[in-house]
């Protein structure tokens, strides 16, 4: 009984804001936002994180590595 889950996360510092990942996602998950990151862009964010199927699209596209989605063992987790 496999219990599997993911966790998204994005790197706001790495990200330099091209919207690509918005362009490519399926579920209209991400969205540029309004505040300002270290390197003075504006950085994505997921503004409807329920919607994320975790499909990779927005990750594989990003040419700036910002986002993450890893696996995690939620059985493995409980167990700790
Ligand atoms: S993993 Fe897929 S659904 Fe989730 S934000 Fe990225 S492109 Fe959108
Ligand atoms: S593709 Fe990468 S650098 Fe571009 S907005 Fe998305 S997370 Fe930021």
């Amino acid at each position: 009984m496999d219990c599997m889950t993911y966790k998204f996360s994005i790197d706001v510092d790495r990200c330099k804001g091209c919207g690509l990942c918005v362009s490519v996602c399926p579920k209209k998950v991400l969205e540029i936002s309004d505040k300002v990151n270290k390197k003075g862009y504006f950085p994505v964010r997921q503004a409807h994180p329920e919607d994320c199927n975790f499909c990779g699209a927005c990750y594989l596209m990003c040419p700036d590595v910002a986002i993450s989605i890893t696996e995690t063992a939620e059985d493995d987790r409980e167990q700790e």
